[in-house]
Formats: C-alpha cells, structure tokens, sequence
C-alpha cells in the first residue's frame, strides 16, 4: 500500500476528486491536462482556462513538504489519521525519515483540518455518503 509516488497520487486522485481532476484555481476539471514531459513530476496537471499547474497535493500538508506523498499517506494509516498515539523514533524507522521528521509529520497530521477549497468540499460531501475507508479519511483530513 502506497509503495511509491504513482500509487500514492492515483490514490489520492480519487480520493479527492471523486469526479475528475478538478483545477484549484477554478474549480473546473473542463480543460485540463496531464502533463506527460520527462521532466514533470508525477501527477502534474495544467488547468488550460487559467493556465495554472497544479497537482492532486495542491492545498494539502503534502504539497510543501519535502516529505513524499507516499510516506504521508503511510503515515496517515499507521497513525489512524493521528487517532493512534505512536512514538516518532518508531514512525521514522518505518518510513526511513529522520527523528524530527517524522515528529513534524505527527504533529502536521494530529492538526490537519478540513477541506476548504470547493472541489475538495465535494469530495468531503461524496465521502461522507460513502462507506469511507478510514484511509480514505485520513487522506481528507491531510487538506488544509
Ligand atoms: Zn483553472
């Protein structure tokens, strides 16, 4: 689960846009494209109504961390979302990330709150109909 950087972006585009990519800025999925270059980093989007770039980590923890999707989201489902206590020296073994590292990333994941963008809200509102896998939860909760 969530082994490397392609799953763990295809996770969360589901997650968190349930109907489509959807661009941050407009809200708008209508016209946007996958970026496919050597050089582009997985999952990059570009919205070609505003132009702007953009991935599924957009407005999330994730997005200015120098931490990879895939250990956040290991880090999401070893700590229930922050729910289960774990010490931070056992986290940063397991992810192979330092002590201070892995102490941030606790802390990041007990504060995150909910979704605020208008295309992730919608994503909330479908996952709530849902049976929602805990996972699932704990990826909507990593939205700022
Ligand atoms: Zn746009």
């Amino acid at each position: 689960m969530f082994s490397d950087e392609i799953s763990a972006h295809r996770y969360l585009e589901r997650v968190l846009w349930p109907d489509g990519v959807c661009c941050p800025r407009c809200g708008d999925g209508g016209k946007v494209g996958e970026l496919n270059g050597v050089s582009t980093r997985i999952g990059t989007y570009k919205c070609y109504k505003c132009r702007k770039i953009f991935s599924v980590l957009h407005g999330t923890l994730m997005s200015a961390s120098h931490v990879p999707a895939h250990k956040w989201l290991q880090a999401m489902w070893l700590t229930e979302g922050g729910a289960k206590p774990m010490r931070a020296y056992h986290l940063a073994r397991i992810l192979n990330v330092s002590f201070k590292t892995a102490s941030s990333m606790m802390r990041r994941i007990v504060e995150a709150t909910r979704p605020a963008s208008s295309c992730i809200e919608s994503a909330g509102a479908t996952r709530s109909q849902s049976t929602s896998r805990s996972a699932d939860r704990m990826a909507a909760r990593l939205t700022t």
